[in-house]
């Protein structure tokens, strides 16, 4: 394979979540292209992908069947607007996700991203009560180190710290539940944690302080990825539903990391037992190779909103590219490969290899924790005194010099590999890694 040059200069893009000045001052970590299980840098040098890009090339890299797809709708239609109008293919790509959602899940709205889903679905949510002639339910309830995306409500309603802090005042009328990570009773769980389903009785509390007539809805994800992979405990997400139940209160899950076979299942809430009223997706639904995000709702919450409003526009949200064509062909693509391939199946049926290479990690020098569910896997690291995510840093630096992909946040080093991972990857990744955490502990 041809090597890619790499850019003349670096000064024009502001990388986002990204060290800047340390990026641009070396360059060596450049991805070119990718195939497979694979990224390869410019000078062609492979790296296995132990993160699916962001999370999101669940098919694996370079599917053809996907890139047929786009450039065959390129050459039908570029783009159409779906304000008042439709194009075919949106309609299409809207029904095959609505088919793989839970039952009664069947009206889905097209976003661009992640984030731009989490603001949709708080959008519907207060479109929802408004409609029912309850508007005093205005609250958002979050979770400390949840993560919903970087719009101002994913923001506001996501708990984490940094990155809320440059932003001042956010989202007013929301608050947070703790979060489910308990270290002390839960270290080194396999799946599912079994202490902390009381951790959803603290929605009681926050119940008891505002009202529940003032609370809108509840947002988690069921398994949090990018805050460490922080697995739900044996029944906490049926406590928050039931609670909801109780008071009214509209369940969010995010699934953007947890749908499209993540963890075995199509979504989360089906590997997990509990049916939210509103979803959010992206990342998996194109296998990433075109921006898409989408919110499947409840049909009574749909009902409620498009029969709320008597003639004319029903909910004023709405994206310039939501249903884009390129995207919806893209869509229809991956989700016909997660079809064909049993994708779900496939993590399902590798997990317990991967479970078992996760927890074969544990005696290596500075780890704390690790966690797994379906395909996703955290190792925790010790910080170095003084310097947190310095240790993961150097750690992720490593794997990346001896081919391998992994992700960090702080000192977590987070896995979520394409689903169509081998033993002999998962081997790769957790051979490398457990090198690379000895090496920098030496
Ligand atoms: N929600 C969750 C659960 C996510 O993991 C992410 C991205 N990691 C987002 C929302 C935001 O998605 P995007 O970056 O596509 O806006």
């Amino acid at each position: 394979m041809n090597e890619i040059s790499r850019p003349n200069s670096l000064d024009a893009y502001w990388m986002p979540f990204s060290d800047n000045k340390y990026f641009k001052g070396d360059t060596s970590r450049m991805l070119a292209r990718a195939e497979g299980m694979s990224y390869y840098t410019p000078d062609g040098k492979e790296v296995l992908d132990g993160t699916a890009g962001l999370w999101c090339c669940n098919a694996g890299h370079g599917r053809v069947e996907i890139k047929e797809a786009i450039q065959k709708q390129a050459a039908i239609l570029d783009y159409a607007p779906t304000f008042q109008l439709g194009h075919p293919i949106a309609f299409e790509a809207a029904a095959r996700i609505a088919e793989m959602t839970p039952e009664g899940m069947d009206r889905v709205f097209f976003t661009n991203s992640g984030s731009e889903s989490a603001d949709t679905a708080l959008k519907i949510a207060l479109a929802y009560h408004k409609a029912r002639g309850d508007s005093g339910r205005v609250r958002m309830i979050g979770r400390e180190r949840g993560y919903h995306g970087v719009g101002f409500g994913g923001m506001s309603v996501g708990g984490i710290g940094g990155n809320r802090k440059q932003f001042g005042a956010l989202l007013p009328y929301v608050d947070h539940l703790p979060s489910t990570h308990l270290p002390a009773k839960n270290a080194f769980s396999r799946g599912l944690p079994h202490h902390g389903v009381e951790l959803a009785d603290t929605l009681e509390n926050l119940v008891a302080l505002h009202g529940a007539e003032t609370i809108a809805a509840v947002m988690v994800e069921p398994v949090a990825g990018s805050t460490g992979v922080l697995v739900p405990p044996v029944g906490y997400l049926q406590r928050l539903r039931e609670i909801c139940d109780k008071y009214g209160i509209l369940l969010i899950f995010d699934e953007v990391i947890t749908g499209f076979g993540r963890l075995g299942t199509n979504f989360g809430a089906e590997r997990l037992g509990v049916v939210p009223d509103i979803m959010t997706m992206a990342k998996g639904l194109t296998n990433a190779a075109v921006p898409m995000g989408a919110v499947a709702v409840k049909n009574g919450v749909y009902d409620t909103v498009v029969n709320g409003v008597a003639g004319g526009i029903e909910f004023f949200h709405g994206y310039t590219y939501s249903g884009h064509p390129l995207a919806a062909a893209a869509a229809i693509a991956t989700l016909q490969l997660h079809q064909s391939e049993d994708l779900p199946g496939r993590a399902m049926a590798i997990e317990p290899y991967w479970q078992d290479a996760m927890h074969s990690m544990k005696d290596a020098p500075n780890v704390i924790d690790i966690r797994d569910f379906g395909l996703i896997g955290g190792i925790e690291l010790s910080s170095r005194p003084g310097k947190p995510g310095a240790r993961a840093m150097d750690v992720f630096r490593r794997c990346f010099d001896a081919g391998v992909l992994v992700r960090v946040t702080g000192d977590i080093v987070a896995l979520s590999p394409p689903l169509i991972i081998e033993k002999p990857h998962v081997d790769r990744i957790v051979n490398t890694l457990t090198d690379a955490i000895r090496a920098e502990a030496a």
